[in-house]
C-alpha cells in the first residue's frame, strides 16, 4: 500500500557501488539500483558490511529454548538474569517458553540446540522457578543470531561508504525493539531524523 517492492527468496550474492547508487546483484541474477541501502542482514550483516570494507566484530551464535508442557499459572512477567544465562515466560496456555546457553552451527545456515545449555537449563530453571522440577520438556530448538560485545546493535551510517546504513547484530534482543528501530530507520533513510545516543550504536564504535 505504501509502494514498497517485497522480492523474496532473492539472496543479494553482490554488491558494487556505481556513480553514487550501489547495484546489488542476486544470487539468481536479477539487479537491484538504489540510491541507499540498509543492511539488516541479521547474523550475516557482517558479512555484507565487509563487502563494503566496513569490518565489524560480529560474533554469531545459536541461542538454545526450551517449552515444557502446560502448567498451572505462575508466573504474568518475562523473568530475565542479567547476564544472559537463563530467561523464561509462561504463554497463555500455560507452557514455559525457557532459554539460555547456545547451540551449534549446522551446514546450510541451520542451528541445533546445545547440550550443554539444555543440561544446564535443567539445573537452572528449577533453582529459580521451583515448579519447573517435575515438568517435562515437550520441544527444543536454537537459531542464528548475531552479537556485538557490548551486546547493543549496530544503528548508523557506514563511515566510508556514504547512504549505507548498517542495522543488524541485536544480541539477542530483537524481536522487543524492532518496531522502534524500523520507525526510526526509515527516519534515517529519508534524513527526517536522527538516533538518540548515536554514538553508543555507531559502526565506529570500535575503531575510534
Ligand atoms: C532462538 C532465538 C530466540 C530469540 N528470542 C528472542 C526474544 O525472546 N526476544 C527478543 O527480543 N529477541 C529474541 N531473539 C533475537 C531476535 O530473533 C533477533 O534479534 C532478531 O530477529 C534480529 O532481527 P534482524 O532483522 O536484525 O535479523 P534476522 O531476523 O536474522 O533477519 C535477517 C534477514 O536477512 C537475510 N539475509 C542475510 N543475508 C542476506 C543476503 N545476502 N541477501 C538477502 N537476505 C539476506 C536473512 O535470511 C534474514 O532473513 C531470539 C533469537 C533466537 C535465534
Amino acid at each position: 500500500r505504501a509502494g514498497a517492492l517485497l522480492l523474496e527468496d532473492c539472496a543479494i550474492a553482490h554488491a558494487d557501488t556505481q556513480a553514487g547508487d550501489f547495484l546489488l546483484t542476486a544470487a539468481d541474477g536479477r539487479q537491484i539500483r538504489a540510491g541507499t541501502v540498509i543492511n539488516a542482514a541479521g547474523a550475516w550483516g557482517a558479512v555484507v558490511a565487509g563487502w563494503f570494507g566496513d569490518v565489524l566484530p560480529l560474533q554469531v551464535k545459536y541461542p538454545t529454548m526450551l517449552v515444557t508442557e502446560p502448567l498451572t499459572r505462575q508466573i504474568g512477567v518475562s523473568l530475565g538474569v542479567e547476564g544472559g544465562g537463563f530467561y523464561a515466560r509462561q504463554v497463555a496456555r500455560g507452557n514455559f517458553v525457557m532459554g539460555g546457553g547456545y547451540g551449534h552451527a549446522l551446514p546450510g545456515d541451520r542451528s541445533r540446540p546445545g547440550p550443554a545449555a539444555l543440561a544446564e537449563l535443567s539445573r537452572t530453571a528449577p533453582a529459580i522457578l521451583p515448579v519447573l522440577a517435575r515438568a517435562s520438556i515437550i520441544r527444543c530448538w536454537s537459531g542464528i543470531e548475531g552479537y556485538f560485545p557490548d551486546k547493543n546493535p549496530v544503528i548508523g551510517f557506514s563511515a566510508r561508504v556514504p547512504r549505507l546504513l548498517h542495522a543488524f547484530g541485536f544480541s539477542g534482543g530483537g524481536f522487543q525493539i524492532a518496531p522502534a528501530v524500523g520507525e526510526t530507520l526509515a527516519d534515517m533513510a529519508l534524513d527526517r531524523g536522527r538516533l538518540l545516543m548515536a554514538d553508543r550504536f555507531s559502526p565506529t564504535r570500535w575503531t575510534r
